[in-house]
Order: C-alpha cells, then structure tokens, then sequence
C-alpha cells in the first residue's frame, strides 16, 4: 500500500518511522522538503493549491492522510475525486473553527466551558460583562498552540484591545481547570474503537510541554464516552484526539485534533502499538494494534533548544530529535523517560 501525506512536519516524520515496517511506502505532499523527512519517503513539492501537482501525488498513492490541519476545503475536494482521504473532511474542517467546534462538542451532549462568537471589541466586552474576568479571546481560526490569543485578566488589558481586530474570534469564560487531559483513540471502517490511556498534560504559554499516561478509570470513561459519539458522528477512520480541562472530576471538552496527537508521543515507548503506527493502519484498512500501555511514563517536548543527547540517554530516556532548524517556540523533539 502507498500512504499519501498531506504536509511533511514531525507528525509525517512519526508516521513514516513507526510504521514502515508494515512495507508500506509512503509520499509525502509539501511546500518544500526539509531534513524532517527529507531521506524518510518521496516527496511531490508544491503548493497545496497546485492541481497539477496535486493530481501526480494522488496517481501516486492509495489512501491519503494528513499531518497538518490547516488544508483548505477546496484542496481536500481536489483530492477527494482521486482518493479517498481519513480522516474524514467533514470532521477536519469542523475542527478548523473553534466555533463549529465548540458547537459540535455541544450538539453531542459534550461539556465545553461557556463562550459566545465574537466580531468587534464591543462584542469583547458584552462577552466580559456576560464571563466576567479572567476572559479568553481566541482567533477561530489558524489558532494552534496559544496563537491568535489574547488572556484578559483585568479591564485594562481589555481596554488595550480596542484598535485589536477581534473579526471571526471567540470568547471564551476561563476555566480555573484542576489540571488538563486528552483521549487518543482510533477506529478502523468497520467501526472497532481503540483508545489509549488517558493522556495527563501540563502546558505553558498555550504549548504542551509534558503529559503523562494515567490510569483513572471514571475520568477515562467519561473521555471515552465523548470520543466515541464524535468517531460516530463522523465515521471516523484514524486516530483522534481530544483535550479536556478537568473542574470538579468533570471534563470539559476544549479541542480535537483529527490526526495523530502531541499527548500521544509517549506510545511509541509506553504503548504495544503506537499511535502513529495505529492511525497508518487504520486508514490503510490493517488489523488495530493492541494500545495497551506496558509503563508508565513522560513525555516532555523540547522548545527552542535541545537537551543534550548523551545525557538524555545516560539518564535512560528516549530521545526524539525532528531535525529541525531551532527556532525560539518550536518544538524541535521531545524526549520520553520510563517512570
Ligand atoms: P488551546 O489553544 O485552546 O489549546 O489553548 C491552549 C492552552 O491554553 C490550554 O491547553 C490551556 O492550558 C490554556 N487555555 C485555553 N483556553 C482556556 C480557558 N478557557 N481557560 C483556562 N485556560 C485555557
């Protein structure tokens, strides 16, 4: 089988690692290659909204997948007259606004914090009038790891937001959250529904920087019970993850990711069968692999810098480095240590 990726980041490079094994081959669509994966897969390097491209990259493979989810609806259309793409389009262009989202989430019975769409800074403020402060603005769009955001805490950093363009963002009450989870299960097309353990995860400044797998069974029913309705709702194909904030033991649903998950590196060492390799198998209609956990451990993420490989390696961690050009804020790997 040939797997097509939509982009070329880390999450292709995981893929590709972890599951080429299975003799699989795999080309990779993206605007330039870089050391990410340049020796992993061929790649076809284009714009996404290069057609001619696009058509040679789909007589080039069986299924395709992606890694990025900022695709336009009209690139996945394009592909979709070729092949077949899981996860489903519908799911990834929902996940793609946080608005959709959040109403999706609640048309599902899924608990979300309260929040309103706003248009203006006047929208801002009836939203702090209506949440109070601590207020959380967020950008429905292209807004991933604390980007396009704003964290309001007093009335003059909302006054500071009056020339700001707040078009197409949310409004969203802050959570005084007990700590943040996510759920990573996947589903085959036959409708079978793996989930790993329940994800535990510290971030800073909007970016992850560590999770844990837990074992908590009343919390994991309730994440699992919400991942299903939306692999339901969607009929879904792949792995899908879903972030939570924990108030009172309850959960309340913040984001998905239609792909393969950052909480969810910890499973090419703590889990049977990865995520990565459990999402290629999923879309390119293998068995499921077992998600069983076999430890405990730690993912921490490395942003900006490396920590030094030999050291990583004496204390007995595995090191994860994506080859990438160091940038402040980037995740250029992570590491993982057996607890
Ligand atoms: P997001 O971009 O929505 O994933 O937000 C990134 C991180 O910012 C979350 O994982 C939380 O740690 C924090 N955060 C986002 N929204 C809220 C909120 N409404 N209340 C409290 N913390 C939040």
């Amino acid at each position: 089988v040939k797997v097509g990726i939509l982009g070329a980041g880390q999450l292709a490079r995981m893929m590709i690692l972890n599951s080429k094994h299975l003799g699989l081959d795999f080309v990779l669509f993206c605007a330039e290659i870089t050391p990410v994966t340049a020796n992993l897969a061929e790649h076809v390097v284009a714009s996404f909204a290069d057609y001619v491209a696009l058509e040679k990259f789909c007589h080039a493979v069986d299924v395709v997948t992606f890694e990025s989810e900022n695709i336009e609806s009209a690139t996945l259309d394009f592909v979709l007259r070729h092949k077949n793409i899981y996860p489903p389009k519908e799911i990834l262009l929902t996940a793609q606004d946080r608005l959709l989202e959040k109403q999706l989430f609640n048309s599902l019975n899924i608990a979300t914090n309260n929040y309103m769409p706003i248009e203006s800074y006047s929208d801002a403020v009836t939203a702090a009038e209506k949440f109070g402060l601590p207020l959380i603005l967020k950008s429905r769009r292209l807004g991933y790891d604390g980007k396009n955001q704003y964290h309001i805490k007093t009335a003059d950093q909302l006054a500071a937001l009056q020339n700001v363009n707040l078009v197409n963002f949310i409004a969203e009450s802050f959570v005084p959250f007990s700590y943040e989870v996510s759920i990573i299960g996947v589903r085959n097309a036959a409708g079978e529904i793996r989930c790993y353990d329940l994800c535990c995860n510290v971030h800073e400044a909007g970016i992850l920087r560590s999770t844990k797998n837990i074992v908590d069974a009343e919390l994991f029913a309730a994440a699992q019970t919400n991942l299903h309705k939306i692999m339901q709702h969607f009929n879904y194909v792949g792995v899908l993850a879903i972030e939570f904030f924990v108030q009172d033991g309850a959960l309340l649903a913040n984001e998905m990711a239609p792909r393969v998950h950052n909480s969810g590196h910890w499973t090419i060492e703590g889990a049977r069968v990865s995520q990565f390799e459990n999402h290629i198998r999923a879309i390119a209609a293998l068995p499921l692999g077992d998600v069983s956990s076999i430890v405990r451990c730690e993912m921490q993420n490395c942003i900006g810098t490396m920590p030094e490989r030999n050291a990583v390696l004496q204390r007995g961690g595995f090191y994860h480095n994506y080859q990438k050009e160091p940038l402040p804020g980037r995740k250029l790997g992570h590491v993982v240590y057996i607890l």
